[in-house]
């Protein structure tokens, strides 16, 4: 089944506002996909998390059943984008097995069921709808069977709506300087690397959106690490490979997303690496995300890498608290609503590993607020932050940091808060003291304080340390990398 064949299955129904049924008689189509939506039901339980299931599932209800097509009802646009953006393939396999190949999936948007009279609850849905997304980059064929150049850039991701704070400033602005001129600044290629969840699909894609609109003639592809691959397996299947090369080799910007995905594909890696050559050296711009740094990226062409060095490499960091805020803010009033403060304040203290898990939550909010007919105020918000587990999330503290760091250095609590100035053990204090300024909130006074009352400048040092040693010290680093990532997850 290709592509579009799948999309099709799952294609988006239309914004509606469902009228009361008080009063009217089941059908037997009604009872029909209620049934099949139980067992579809059933399927992903297996496949999810119950959080998952609890927050995006079950809030799900089925309507009707007609021509192959289940009717299910769902609280917003973005509910049913982000289920679509998170678990297509599951959705998709679910739906083929309980309904057959052909049947479809149609998402039906109700905006109040309860009351039409209040507008309260009316969500502003957004202006425009996504158009159909091409099978393969590059050319598409059209209803007339002339070729036609498809950039494959959704259009949702913009520079406008995407909110910059120090995490992202040096790659927005690489991608800025590109935008106004491809091909022609020092950011080529522009390698942007960072944890999965971060912005760097709507980046990269945002740089492609803003090139269009700023070189109207220009052609700006995006496709992922997978998709190229894929395109070039199917290249030589069907012994078009000259196409191939000729296609990419024409293009003005070309946007590579997701590159840890060619790691160990030989042939594939040895394609691409020409088709960069290429395009850099007739003034082409390259736009490269990798989830890693690239001199991490194992059983990837060292030529490749290599050049690499001649653009920018940047990271993209996991948002503050500040910037976390922002785009609660930003993104509630896309949708037309506005949260109060404290609701603000509260999701973004507790979702902190990613702006896509702080999305997440922000939709599960405004879906349970209008299709569940919640008040919106702190309880709800806890209630989306916990999940079902209704336990409140715990900020890590500073005795959870000292354990994790003497655990990890195999010493007592103890040594952590003793006067020693033996090396290994200096060095685990200051990690321990670097990584409560890091997660949690406490003043240099108070982190001093948890360390038996050394005082400020000690702490300051302690981090200057750690921050030199992570420059200079792989074993450090790595220690460092492991305990972030240990505490990031709690
Ligand atoms: P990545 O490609 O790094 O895994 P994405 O670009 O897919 O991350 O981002 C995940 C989600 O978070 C997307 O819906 C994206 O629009 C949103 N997002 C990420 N960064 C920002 C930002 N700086 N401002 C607004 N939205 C963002
Ligand atoms: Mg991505």
């Amino acid at each position: 089944m290709s592509d579009n064949q799948l999309k099709d299955t799952l294609s988006l129904f239309t914004q509606d506002k469902t009228p009361g049924k008080k009063g009217s008689t089941t059908t037997e189509g009604e009872k029909k996909a209620t049934a099949y939506w139980i067992k579809c039901l059933e399927i992903i339980k297996d496949n999810v998390s119950p959080h998952i299931f609890n927050t995006w599932f079950e809030p799900i209800k089925a309507l009707k059943w007609e021509n192959k097509q289940l009717t299910v009802k769902v609280p917003s646009q973005f509910f049913c984008e982000w289920i679509e953006d998170q678990y297509y393939s599951l959705l998709q396999k679910t739906i083929s097995q309980v309904l057959g190949e052909d049947a479809k999936l149609l998402y039906q948007i109700v905006v109040d069921e309860s009351d039409s009279t209040t507008d309260k609850r009316t969500i502003k849905l957004p202006a425009f709808k996504f158009p159909p997304q091409p099978v393969h980059g590059g050319f598409a064929e059209n209803h007339t069977e002339k070729r036609v150049f498809t950039s494959n850039l959704n259009p949702k991701y913009t520079f406008n709506n995407f909110v910059r704070g120090e995490s992202n400033q040096l790659a927005y602005a690489a991608g800025l300087a590109i935008s106004q001129n491809p091909g022609k600044t020092r950011y080529n290629p522009l390698v942007v690397y960072g944890d999965s969840g971060l912005g760097k699909t709507h980046l990269v894609q945002g740089i492609g959106n803003k090139i269009l609109q700023n070189h109207k003639k220009s052609k700006v592809l995006y496709t992922t690490s997978e998709r190229f691959t894929q395109d070039f397996i199917n290249a030589i299947q069907n012994n078009r490979q000259n196409e191939f090369i000729n296609l990419y080799r024409s293009i003005d910007t070309l946007i590579v997303d997701d590159i840890q995905f060619f790691c160990g594909k030989e042939k594939t890696t040895d394609n691409f690496f020409h088709t960069f050559n290429a395009l850099h050296q007739d003034g082409k711009q390259l736009i490269l995300t990798s989830d890693r740094p690239p001199r991490d990226l194992k059983d990837l062409d060292e030529r490749l890498i290599s050049r690499f060095q001649w653009g920018l490499i940047v990271d993209i960091q996991p948002p503050d608290l500040e910037m976390r805020m922002a785009i609660l803010q930003k993104k509630s009033v896309d949708e037309g609503i506005e949260l109060p403060i404290e609701i603000v304040e509260y999701i973004a203290k507790y979702v902190t590993n990613s702006i896509r898990e702080l999305e997440g939550t922000l939709i599960s909010l405004i879906a349970k607020y209008t299709f569940e007919n919640k008040s919106l105020n702190l309880a709800l918000a806890k209630e989306v932050v916990n999940g079902i587990s209704k336990r409140e999330p715990k900020p890590v503290t500073i005795d959870d940091i000292k354990e994790l760091v003497a655990g990890y250095y195999k010493m007592p609590v103890e040594s952590l808060e003793s006067q020693s100035r033996k090396h290994e053990i200096a060095l685990a204090r200051q990690m321990a003291i670097y990584l409560t300024k890091q997660f949690t909130q406490l003043s240099l006074k108070s982190i001093g304080a948890g360390f038996s009352n050394r005082d400020h400048s000690t702490i300051l040092h302690s981090c200057q340390t750690i921050e030199n040693y992570l420059v200079t010290d792989p074993s450090v680093k790595s220690a460092y990398e492991h305990l972030h990532k240990t505490l990031k997850s709690k």
